[in-house]
């Protein structure tokens, strides 16, 4: 069973949240404002690793949290 922690209900079990998808991170060398908007809508990373994402706390408080976790063991990282 994986587990997300809840800022409002603690740790609770993934299935009581809806993944809103990842935070992507634009990458420094993008410097235009118009760049930076479509790597920001389109472009994901994907990582291996350590990443931002938004989950929804549907079956709970219903509100998003700000999760981070290691994609290759899918443990949360505070
Ligand atoms: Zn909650």
């Amino acid at each position: 069973m994986l587990w997300l922690s809840c800022s409002n209900c603690g740790r609770r079990p993934i299935d009581e949240f809806v993944f809103g998808g990842e935070i992507p991170r634009v990458p420094d060398e993008i410097t235009g404002p118009d760049e930076r908007d479509f790597d920001l809508v389109w472009m994901y990373d994907n990582p291996d690793g350590l990443t931002t994402e938004r989950w929804f706390h549907l079956a709970g408080c219903r509100r998003w949290a700000t999760i981070r976790r290691d994609t290759t063991t899918d443990v949360q990282v505070t």
